[in-house]
């Protein structure tokens, strides 16, 4: 008697513990209306001076965690409605080229520990993250098998953490991706939401166009297809249109913030005038931010296309994103604190202000 109370009580003890997620998943939410995700953390966390930009790798996982989980907290804040893992560019391919393989396990289990915990604080979706290897080749088979280990090992982790969903982004090869897809299928039971890049050339480096790259994913069983990354809003929109023309599923618009234009569609083609048309790329980006009115206005002719999955990619701050979600008529905590210039002390209208400041308003 005695034992068998006992094991009962250790059986309602692990079922407790293991009890399943009770929010909504991806799907559920995708079917009532858009979902916003944060993503360009990378980028985010070098401007703050927690990470080096050129190898990207975001070792600030190890050396300030708390800085890691402010971000999470603060795009979420700002109205992002998934807590993805900062397991961009954590892979072994990218540790090695910065010397630190020995760190990719716990690098890779703090990442998705932190971003569990704001998930589930915050009752966001809890996404993984896997994504481009730049080792992919398809004419060399030592590397493609470790690509496959790359994806394997990471979806891996992935799954023990309980994500609720997969993100496989940022690939250049439409291949890549659907080997990135493949492994989440294959070591997850989660829905996998794949995007690729579009770099200057209108094609994949498979020389697959964008729609037809989408139309291969869905048919490999991706629930969410899409493009992020190095295109801005107006660069990225007519790609998006033939997309969704092109597949059933949902799909997923995540660009990047900045002004780029025909001549040069990606962030890394963008050159300034100030500087002797040197490449902006990373670090001089600045003058080509898009305002919170671009973003917004993109969120609003994303949705307007029927995409339901959004986001900004490198580049967003969190200002960024609560100005998508207010385009998408959501008033997120953040939103308590979005500009009101009617009590601005020369251009407001409140009657508290006083006229000795108004009337100067055009010499200003
Ligand atoms: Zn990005």
């Amino acid at each position: 008697m005695a034992s068998t109370a006992k094991s009962k009580r250790s059986s309602r003890g692990k079922q407790a513990r293991a009890k399943p997620y009770k929010e909504p998943g991806l799907l559920k939410r995708l079917a009532a209306g858009p979902v916003i995700c944060a993503e360009g953390y990378v980028f985010e966390l070098e401007r703050r001076g927690y990470l080096q930009a050129g190898a990207f790798v975001p070792v600030v996982l190890t050396e300030h965690p708390e800085v890691v989980e402010q971000l999470h907290m603060d795009f979420v804040h700002a109205g992002s409605d998934v807590t993805q893992a900062l397991t961009y560019y954590v892979h072994r391919e990218k540790l090695r080229v910065i010397g630190r393989e020995k760190d990719l396990v716990p690098m890779n289990r703090i990442a998705l520990q932190i971003a569990r915990k704001v998930a589930r604080r915050t009752h966001t979706l809890f996404a993984g993250d896997i994504c481009n290897t730049n080792i992919y080749d398809p004419n060399d088979r030592k590397a493609l098998k470790e690509v496959e280990r790359i994806f394997e090992e990471q979806v891996g982790w992935a799954a023990d953490a309980g994500v609720d969903y997969i993100v496989a982004e940022t690939f250049s090869w439409g291949a890549e991706a659907l080997m990135a897809l493949e492994a989440i299928r294959r070591y997850s039971k989660v829905p996998a939401v794949v995007t690729f890049s579009v770099h200057r050339e209108e094609n994949m480096r498979d020389g697959w166009t964008p729609a037809e790259t989408c139309q291969r994913l869905e048919a490999a069983g991706a629930d969410v297809v899409g493009v992020n990354c190095h295109r801005g809003p107006d660069t990225i929109m007519p790609i998006l249109r033939e997309i969704r023309r092109a597949v059933k599923c949902e799909v997923a618009a995540l660009p990047v913030p900045y002004r780029t234009t025909p001549a040069q569609p990606s962030f890394m083609s963008l050159t300034d005038p100030c500087c002797d048309h040197a490449r902006a790329f990373p670090v001089g980006l600045d003058p080509f931010v898009c305002t919170r009115a671009e973003m917004s206005k993109f969120a609003q002719e994303a949705a307007a296309l029927g995409i339901q999955y959004l986001g900004i990619c490198c580049g967003a701050g969190p200002h960024h994103i609560r100005a998508l979600a207010e385009g998408l008529g959501r008033h997120p905590p953040a939103s308590k604190y979005s500009a009101d210039m009617s009590k601005h002390a020369f251009f407001g209208t409140d009657k508290r202000i006083k006229a000795v400041q108004t009337e100067y308003r055009s010499k200003l």
